[in-house]
This record gives C-alpha cells, sequence and structure tokens, in this order.
C-alpha cells in the first residue's frame, strides 16, 4: 500500500537529485512554530525555505485564540507586571503534576520570553497582556495577545513580519516524503502541488513544525481513545505527518496521550466559549440540571468531563456581569452573533431551556425558586463545597446559557527532542540534522490530559521555533567552517 508519508532513500533518485534547488533550511509547515523559525533564522542570517501544504496559511494557529505565556517580556514589564520565569516553570510543571519533560519546561519557558521579546524589538509585533483574570493553573497575568486578541489577527502579523524580513514561504507544497542519504541525514524533502506532480528541494538540515495529528482519526483513536469521538477544533492539515514518519526514523514519541481538549466549544454555533467566564463564577450544568465538576480545574480536563454528561453536552451558565467579560473576547462576540447565548429570566425558565427539573436546578445555582433572598447553603456550607466544585459566588439572574460539548483542540505529545528542540532516535541520541518544535514534538503537558496548562500549545510553537532556529543556526555554521 502506498503510504502518504514516506522516508525514502537518496540513490531512489539517481542523478535526478543533484538538480534539486538547494536551501540552507527546510522548515515544514507556517505555523506559528514555522513562521517564528524561520523569522529567527533569518535574525541570524541562514536562509529558510517554508513549505506550507495550504494555498494561504493559516494553521491551528488562526483558529486559536492566539494567547501566548511568558515571564517578564517587555510587554509584561510595559504592563507593571511582576514575574519570573522560575514561577511560570513551576505553574507549567505543577499543572503536569511534575510529569511534564524538565528540560523542556526550563528549556520552553526561558525561550518564550525571547521570543515574543524578539517579534515585538525584531519585528514589529506588538504585544498586550491579558490582565483581567488569571488562567487556570497560572499564577500571574502572563498570556500575550496580538492588539485583536484573536489567532487570526496572531498569524496575519506573522505572516507580514515574515514578508518584510524577506523570508521564503512556498504555499501549495505538501510535504510527503523525506529523503535520506547512506550516512541517514536527510537531505532532500519532497513536496507534492496541486496539480498533484512531486518537487523536491535539498536541505542541510529539517526542522518539523507541522503540528500534531488531530485531524488523523486513526491515530486519535490510537492515541487518545477518550477523545476521539468528539469535534476537532484545529486544523485540517495537521494529519501527524510528523508521527508517521517517525515511525520510519528510529525516531520515539513521547507523551502521546497529552492532548489540549476544551469544555466550551458552543453548538451547534462551533464556536470557543472563553473559559474566563468560569474563572469568575459562571458553572457548569448538565442536561438533569445537575453541576458535575470543578471548573476552575482547567479546560482542557473539562472536555472529558462534559463528553461524560448524558449527551455528551453541557451548560455554561452565567449572569450580566460575566456576559460583560464574555464580550472582551472576539470568539464569543462572534457565538453570540450567531445566536448561542440565551437569556432567561428565572431559574424556572433556565431548566425549561435545559429540560431539567427546576427545583433540582435551583439547589445547584443556590438559588430558592420563588425567594432570591433565601440562599440553600449557608456561608460555612459554601465554603465547606469549595474543595469540590469551587462555587465562587452565587449567579444572579438573568442569566445567560450556552449550550456547549468537548472538543479536541490540539495534541500535545509528539516526536521525543532534547532542550535544543533536536530529534531523538530510540537510544536517546540526537538524529543529525532533524528538529522538531511546536505540535510536532512532544509537549510540557505531561501524559494526559488535565497536564494541559493554558497556553502550553503556543508555548511550544514560540519556544521550540526559536530554540530550534538557533540550534540549527549552529549546525549550519559548523558544516561552512
Ligand atoms: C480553537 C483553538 C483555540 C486555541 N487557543 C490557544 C491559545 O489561546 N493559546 C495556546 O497556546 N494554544 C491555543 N491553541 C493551540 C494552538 O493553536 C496550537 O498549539 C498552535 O497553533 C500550534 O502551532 P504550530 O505552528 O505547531 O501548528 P499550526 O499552527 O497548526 O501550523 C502547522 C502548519 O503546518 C502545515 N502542515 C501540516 N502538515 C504539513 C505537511 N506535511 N506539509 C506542509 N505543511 C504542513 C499546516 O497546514 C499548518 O499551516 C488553540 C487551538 C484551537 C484549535
Amino acid at each position: 500500500m502506498n503510504k502518504l508519508y514516506q522516508v525514502r532513500r537518496l540513490q531512489e533518485f539517481g542523478n535526478s537529485a543533484s538538480e534539486w534547488p538547494e536551501f540552507p533550511v527546510g522548515i515544514i509547515g507556517s505555523g506559528a512554530c514555522g513562521l517564528t523559525a524561520a523569522l529567527m533564522l533569518q535574525d541570524l542570517g541562514v536562509e529558510a525555505l517554508v513549505l506550507e501544504r495550504d494555498g494561504v496559511a493559516s494553521g491551528s494557529t488562526a483558529l486559536s485564540s492566539g494567547f501566548v505565556p511568558a515571564a517578564q517580556t517587555v510587554a509584561q514589564k510595559r504592563a507593571g507586571i511582576q514575574d519570573s520565569i522560575e514561577v511560570f516553570a513551576s505553574d507549567v510543571q505543577s499543572k503536569a503534576h511534575g510529569t511534564a519533560a524538565p528540560h523542556l519546561v526550563q528549556a520552553y519557558c526561558h525561550a518564550v520570553q525571547k521570543a515574543i521579546d524578539a517579534l515585538e524589538l525584531n519585528h514589529g509585533i506588538e504585544w498586550h497582556v491579558l490582565d483581567q483574570f488569571l488562567y487556570p493553573g497560572h499564577s500571574q497575568y502572563r498570556m500575550h495577545a496580538v492588539k485583536e486578541k484573536t489567532g487570526a489577527g496572531l498569524m496575519s502579523a506573522l505572516l507580514s513580519a515574515a514578508e518584510r524580513a524577506g523570508v521564503t514561504l512556498l504555499n501549495h507544497a505538501h510535504a510527503q516524503e523525506l529523503v535520506l542519504d547512506a550516512q541517514d541525514c536527510i537531505v532532500g524533502v519532497g513536496f507534492r502541488r496541486p496539480d498533484q506532480s512531486m518537487e523536491y528541494v535539498r536541505v542541510q538540515a529539517l526542522i518539523l513544525a507541522c503540528n500534531g495529528f488531530g485531524a488523523n482519526e486513526q491515530l486519535v483513536r490510537e492515541y487518545l481513545p477518550a477523545i476521539a469521538n468528539a469535534f476537532y477544533a484545529g486544523h485540517h492539515g495537521n494529519d501527524g505527518a510528523a508521527v508517521l514518519w517517525s515511525k520510519d526514523l528510529d525516531v520515539d514519541l513521547k507523551d502521546m496521550g497529552a492532548y489540549q481538549g476544551h469544555g466550551s466549544w458552543a453548538i451547534p454555533q462551533g464556536s470557543l466559549i472563553t473559559w474566563a467566564i468560569m474563572m469568575q463564577g459562571g458553572v457548569q450544568i448538565n442536561s438533569e440540571g445537575k453541576r458535575f465538576h470543578n471548573e476552575t480545574l482547567g479546560y482542557s480536563e473539562a472536555a472529558v468531563e462534559v463528553l461524560s454528561q448524558p449527551g455528551g453536552q453541557a451548560w455554561a451558565v452565567i449572569d450580566s456581569e460575566l456576559l460583560e467579560l464574555a464580550r472582551g473576547f472576539p470568539d464569543f462576540v462572534q457565538a453570540e452573533q450567531l445566536g448561542a447565548v440565551k437569556r432567561c429570566e428565572s431559574v424556572t425558565e433556565l431548566a425549561k431551556l435545559i429540560g431539567c427539573d427546576h427545583e433540582v436546578l435551583a439547589h445547584e445555582l443556590n438559588w430558592p425558586l420563588g425567594d432570591p433572598a433565601a440562599s440553600f447553603l449557608s456561608d460555612a456550607e459554601r465554603e465547606s463545597s469549595a474543595a469540590e466544585r469551587i462555587f465562587k459566588r452565587r449567579l444572579t439572574p438573568p442569566f445567560y446559557a450556552i449550550h456547549v460539548t468537548g472538543a479536541l483542540f490540539h495534541t500535545q505529545g509528539g516526536l521525543n527532542i532534547d532542550c535544543e528542540c533536536h530529534v531523538l532516535n530510540s537510544s536517546g541520541q540526537p538524529f543529525k540534522n532533524l528538529w522538531a518544535a511546536g505540535g510536532a514534538a512532544r509537549g510540557v503537558s505531561g501524559g494526559a490530559v488535565w497536564g494541559y496548562l493554558s497556553g502550553n500549545g503556543l508555548l511550544s510553537a514560540l519556544a521550540g521555533g526559536l530554540i530550534a532556529a538557533q540550534s540549527v543556526a549552529q549546525h549550519i555554521q559548523s558544516q561552512e567552517n
């Protein structure tokens, strides 16, 4: 059977290989990771060719909220926020209960600061720090966003920077073949064009920045059965090319059970409902009118919680104050415009919308029917229930409810890499001239869904892009000397 992603030998191509155009560095994928790597290489004076399968690069980066965590950046200092890279690293590791690859946690938390600052100072991408609420597990305001506060805005800023810097970006170039010489060095990449022809380039070093395997149903079933039936909200092109090549390259895969899920994907609109509203006192209610988890633990693990409810669905319930907060997020505004947000004047009306018993719901919202001044829970009871299901405050009518399900956003397992994003073989030795970063490599979330700290995805993409670029530049320079 012909495999889509193959590893081939140089000798198969005979003399024709001598005519392949040559680039010092090849980068597969032009999302946040590939573009960051290309820009950093450009800063280091090394030419790279970025191969992108789509006609217009977008990737999961453009679908994301575009929030990148980083500490001690120029933008954070500008906003007067005191933070430390060590505290940030400790937050990442705490969320993963100590199971995240320690060498990458350290390397990424340091490198992302450099990447964010370099993108701002050298490439004109201005960052703003979100300071209205803390994302679950972060002990400081450190989510960086471009002015639009969207992933599409981030992608557009990166693409403009790449254009200004003169990065060579080849669209409609679906990389499918890696070509090895007799010493097992990667010497070429084959990519398919829209007319189905194959073209090849010679490279001295290759960076895999083609994200993970969220769009590959078979791989998701194999590695992530708990989320296999969920909607995949990431980019269709992230079909596991890196993982599939690794199987023919004697390369190890790590943390394959890790992924970013999200427990608040509006249905049927298909929009992200910001978790900020849960962190500030919103609740999730199932079709029986009951709360079912502690919403403040994290949106990633919430995906599995929601999917395990009757029908795999739930309602996010907020009040007017939280609605105002939510309206600061473009994704939410879009969902609202599409009719996702339902207003209910009372518990009874909300129960009717959900289709549940109103007395059960009244208990769950601590809002006795007919007597708004009364409370089912005393303050002491409210506090004692906090450990399991933190009840930050009582929501006040009118309520606003959004029908949601759990979704898979992106995978966090991938190729095993060292702290320079150098791909490691099964004996733990660096593969001569292959690097991987972003969603193509293992991340910093340990091996399970609950290890994902908000922002780990773009953290790996930007930090990994910078680290891979620096390491590759050293490699190229050492070849030249
Ligand atoms: C709805 C949503 C919200 C999110 N919000 C956030 C957030 O706020 N913060 C955060 O940190 N993370 C978030 N994420 C995760 C984040 O989007 C990813 O972690 C990040 O974009 C990964 O960047 P990347 O460059 O590795 O991959 P991508 O941006 O997906 O780029 C990979 C590129 O490679 C291309 N490609 C793939 N295979 C090939 C091939 N064989 N040949 C050529 N090109 C190829 C793809 O077309 C794509 O353009 C979110 C994800 C989703 C879906």
